[in-house]
């Protein structure tokens, strides 16, 4: 199983102590682009607590915070592309899961061609 630094490399984008572009952001959530894009519109949405490594912990532990992921995504795949959107959690190394935060990866604009994240 990987471990991986803390703070993750997304909390540290939430700190901003390195930069990314940002494009949502509420108490709880905080979405920016990808910055190996996969398709024309690739953006991260990530609770900004990192207590929670992949999907499966984040559903047990707070339900009402993965509604707020997806409900996040909707809503950039609104203001960002036709409205739909695939999304993604890579879970585990195996499935090509980097980093132990989780977060989703909402791929609009164009994907129905490409290849998942
Ligand atoms: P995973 O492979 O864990 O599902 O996804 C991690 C994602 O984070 C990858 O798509 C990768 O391109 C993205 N990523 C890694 N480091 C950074 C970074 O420093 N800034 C941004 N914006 N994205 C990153």
């Amino acid at each position: 199983m990987s471990t991986e630094p803390s703070p993750s490399i997304f909390s540290r984008i939430v700190a901003r102590e390195i930069p990314a572009e940002i494009v949502h952001e509420t108490e709880r959530v905080i979405a920016f682009r990808d910055i190996a894009p996969q398709a024309p519109v690739h953006l991260l949405v990530v609770p900004k607590t990192e207590q929670y490594r992949d999907v499966v912990e984040l559903a047990a532990g707070d339900p009402a915070l993965l509604a707020e992921l997806v409900a996040t995504a909707r809503s950039l795949a609104e203001s960002h592309a036709d409205g739909d959107f695939r999304l993604v959690f890579n879970t585990g190394e195996s499935a090509g899961q980097t980093v132990f935060h989780v977060h989703a990866h909402v791929l609009a604009g164009g994907v129905h061609e490409g290849s998942l994240a």
